[in-house]
């Protein structure tokens, strides 16, 4: 049986790499993007994949996306929240509107993601939910009081989930990311990218792949005793 898997912003960065693990694995893989129409068609065309536009932070669209996507390959019994977006500024000048994006796309988008699938993966009595937060989550980090409490939310959504989806075989697990060399991350000025990467003690930037590879892992079958954890993959960065 070939399980469906659907990964939010899917078709860039991380989101793309696990959503070719997850191909490659043997899933049906439907990956969604927000507005990034000419990123996500070359996707396409390079991995077979197919895409679905909605914004994460509206639950009618998602719901809707989601109904597209179950009438073209199936109910869907992998959830994989993984898009997510920056609005960084220090906490003085933080404004509302950043605030609010913020925790529309990277919070509430983690609700619009998981909540349309839970009554099926409950009477299926299967579900794995992997939702990727990041290691300013666990530790915060300077100008991003906004990202860091939807990162940190997400640990609290799936300790909370685990133990409701548990007894119906639904399992709910984080992965914290240290820094990936995506577009997000190579967006920050090359000064501070540099002083990040001396402050890992790898001494480089993680892959993409590295964290799909941990997607795959977890949304295995037999990883069902596996829930609730929070699984950081970061180059060996410790905080207290
Ligand atoms: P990218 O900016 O490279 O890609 C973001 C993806 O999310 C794109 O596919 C984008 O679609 C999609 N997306 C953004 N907003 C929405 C939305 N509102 N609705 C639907 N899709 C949306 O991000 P990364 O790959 O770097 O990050 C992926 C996840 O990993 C995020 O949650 C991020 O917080 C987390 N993370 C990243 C780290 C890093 O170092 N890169 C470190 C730790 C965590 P489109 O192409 O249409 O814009």
């Amino acid at each position: 049986m070939s399980r469906v898997a659907l990964v939010t912003g899917g078709s860039r960065g991380i989101g793309a790499a696990i959503s070719v693990a997850l191909r490659d694995a043997g899933y049906k893989v439907a990956a969604n993007y927000a507005g990034n129409d000419a990123a996500a068609a070359k996707f396409s065309d390079q991995t077979g994949i197919k895409t679905y536009k909605w914004n994460v932070a509206d639950y009618a669209a998602s719901k809707a996306g989601m109904a597209q996507i179950e009438a073209d390959l199936g109910p869907i019994e992998i959830v994989v929240a993984n898009a997510g977006i920056t609005r960084d500024a220090p906490f003085h000048k933080m404004t509302p509107e950043q605030w609010h994006e913020v925790i529309d796309t990277n919070l509430t988008g983690v609700f619009n993601t998981i909540h349309p699938n839970w009554i099926g993966m409950r009477e299926r009595k299967f579900g794995r939910i992997i939702v990727i937060s990041s290691i300013n989550g666990q530790k915060g980090q300077f100008a991003q009081v906004n990202y860091a409490a939807t990162k940190a939310g997400d640990l609290g959504i799936v300790k909370s989930l685990a133990q409701e989806g548990a007894r119906f075989g639904i399992t709910a697990n984080a992965i914290c990311p240290g820094y990936i060399g995506t577009d997000m991350v190579m967006a920050v000025p090359e000064k501070v990218r540099e002083a990040i990467i001396g402050q890992i003690p790898a001494g480089r930037l993680g892959q993409p792949e590295e964290i799909a590879r941990v997607v795959t892992f977890l949304a295995a079958d037999d990883s069902e005793f596996i829930n609730g954890s929070t699984i950081s993959a970061n180059g060996a960065q410790f905080f207290s």
